[in-house]
């Protein structure tokens, strides 16, 4: 809702450049639900924690909430959808957002997966708050799913309530329409309903359990299927259900692999998983953004983003940085090993996949893509962030490893410290501090640009310029290239703290405004240039801000 929550007559008709898309309220369009009907149901009905066998899924209705209301919504991601703003918060819209009515057409259903967590075989996992309620073909002619997430219990709830607290729903929320808006492949998001009733959450765990808000999120992608759905099959041996999931996920979101004759289909098929992941763990490493949980449960089948929980965005450029208080030993899911750990996820798929394929050398290819397109995508990127036409330069290799040195030898704001390089004066003399006076505003302590590590930042900034130069781009065209791909605004943990604290006092002001700035994130908005400053000392160890518990 960033702003046209109002009133509006549907149907509303938008006019773009080559076609005329029609907006109409949710309850008025049409459902499709392939992933129910080409695939085996849970024979059984009822959501008592079990094991299930031989299915893909179980049917299963969201639990109704108390008082239904939306609380934001996007208007991205509803124009996508060919929705309508919804004429009222509290009306039919909001009660199908947040799990208290089901619409004729709809068949809503839990998914069965597994998935390795913090690096361990979990068993099955499954769905445990997450209800897909349909699928809609969108004006682009995409099959997208409407998922619910904190719907209510389902058979894979094991021993919890199947509930969402708001401040994780905001998260998921605002960060996964960002990162659309950021060219990050990701899982959208529609909605955010406040269900007007209580969750218990042990934020801390330590003992100190307290009642919150709860919130469903309407969350939007072609699938929700994840590298666990199959793991689960081929852990029970299930093959021929393993078979037809992926045959099920090649037709309909793999279309153009669909001609190939096996086995050579699931080899190819697998080779473009490993693609889409390679670039979107590039793109997260461009931004920042550094997931918190890869567990094999929540890696996209698709190469999206997905599962948002204690997710973080780097502020001080730090390899080793993770948000998740869970994961702060063995810091497994740290911004630096996204790669490394992208690549162990890809191996356990392919066992899984194994049966499908019988031949380890086509596995083995297939990671082998993942590899290479991760370093060409992200060598590409940096080399984009820099400004350089291509890092094909022998003395390049130097440059970039001095220049992660640089980043952590003072505390440097990453998203602002490549926002500013662009404005580094190129002229053929420029004294130092006419060199730094751009990025200034990436250190956190403004006093430790001094001595050695100031030394240091101006003989690199020297060289990065001479390496400029070589490529002989006029400077405005460079900077207008740095610029697309240098985001000036991100979802800073501190500023998605601040909505939520201001919703959760009824506020929604503070995440309207911040969604509708994150939907440019590129552009300079010289207006709201305090969301693009660098975090306050006073969130530096403050909870949510810094680090954040699986607890949501
Ligand atoms: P995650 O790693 O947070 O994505 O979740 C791991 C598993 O726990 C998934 O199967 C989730 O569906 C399940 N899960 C997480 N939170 C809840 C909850 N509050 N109720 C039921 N299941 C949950
Ligand atoms: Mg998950």
């Amino acid at each position: 809702m960033h702003s046209t929550l109002a009133h509006t007559e549907s149907p509303i008709v938008l006019t773009q450049t080559d076609k005329t898309v029609t907006l109409r309220d949710l309850c008025d369009i049409p459902f499709e639900n392939s992933f129910v009907h080409e695939l085996p149901p849970d024979p059984l009905l009822d959501n008592n924690p079990r094991q299930v066998r031989n299915a893909s899924y179980t049917r299963v209705e969201p639990s109704p909430v108390r008082t239904p209301k939306i609380l934001a919504w996007s208007d991205a991601a509803a124009e996508m959808l060919g929705l309508s703003p919804p004429d009222s918060l509290t009306g039919p819209v909001a009660q199908v957002l947040g799990g208290s009515r089901v619409l004729p057409g709809m068949e809503p259903y839990a998914a069965r997966y597994g998935g390795h967590q913090f690096g361990h075989w979990a068993g099955q996992l499954g769905d445990g708050r997450a209800i897909t309620l349909t699928e809609v073909i969108c004006p682009d002619g995409v099959r997208r799913e409407l998922q619910l997430k904190g719907a209510g219990r389902t058979p894979y709830s094991r021993t919890a309530d199947g509930r969402a607290v708001l401040r994780s729903s905001v998260r998921e929320f605002m960060c996964s329409e960002a990162m659309h808006h950021l060219g990050v492949p990701t899982t959208r998001a529609l909605s955010l309903v406040g269900t007007g009733e209580a969750v218990v959450r042990d934020m801390f765990y330590d003992g100190n359990a307290a009642a919150e808000p709860g919130a469903v999120v309407c969350r939007v992608a072609p699938s929700f299927v994840r590298f666990g759905n199959f793991e689960i099959l081929a852990a029970q041996k299930e093959f021929d259900l393993l078979k037809q999931l992926a045959d099920y996920i090649i037709r309909t979101h793999f279309p153009a692999l669909a001609p190939i004759p096996a086995p050579d289909l699931y080899a190819r098929w697998f080779e473009e998983i490993c693609r889409r992941t390679a670039v979107m763990v590039a793109h997260w490493m461009r931004v920042g953004f550094v997931h918190g949980v890869m567990n094999t449960d929540n890696m996209s089948i698709l190469g999206l983003t997905i599962d948002y929980g204690p997710y973080g965005w780097l502020e001080g450029f730090d390899p080793d940085w993770t948000p998740n208080t869970t994961d702060a030993e063995g810091r497994r899911y740290r911004y630096g090993n996204q790669p490394q750990i992208a690549h162990w996820n890809l191996s356990r798929l392919a066992s899984a996949l194994h049966p499908l394929i019988n031949d380890e050398a086509a596995l083995v290819r297939g990671l082998a893509v993942f590899e290479s397109t991760f370093s060409e995508t992200a060598r590409r990127m940096l080399a984009d962030k820099l400004g350089w036409d291509a890092t094909t330069l022998p003395e390049d290799e130097i440059l970039l490893a001095d220049l992660l040195g640089l980043l952590q030898e003072v505390e440097t704001d990453m998203t602002l410290f490549f926002r500013a390089l662009a404005e580094v004066p190129m002229g053929d003399t420029v004294d130092d501090s006419a060199l730094i006076a751009p990025i200034a505003e990436a250190f956190y302590d403004q006093g430790s640009l001094a001595g050695a590590p100031r030394e240091h930042l101006v003989n690199w900034l020297q060289r990065y310029r001479q390496r400029v130069r070589c490529d002989g781009v006029p400077d405005a065209a460079r900077r207008a290239k740095m610029n697309l791909v240098n985001p000036k605004y991100v979802p800073r943990n501190y500023l998605a703290q601040q909505a939520i604290d201001a919703l959760a006092a009824g506020d929604a002001s503070v995440l309207n405004r911040l969604m509708s700035v994150l939907q440019r994130p590129y552009d300079e908005q010289p207006d709201q240039n305090d969301l693009a400053a660098r975090r306050p000392e006073w969130a530096r160890h403050k909870a949510g801000c810094s680090a954040l518990s699986c607890s949501s």
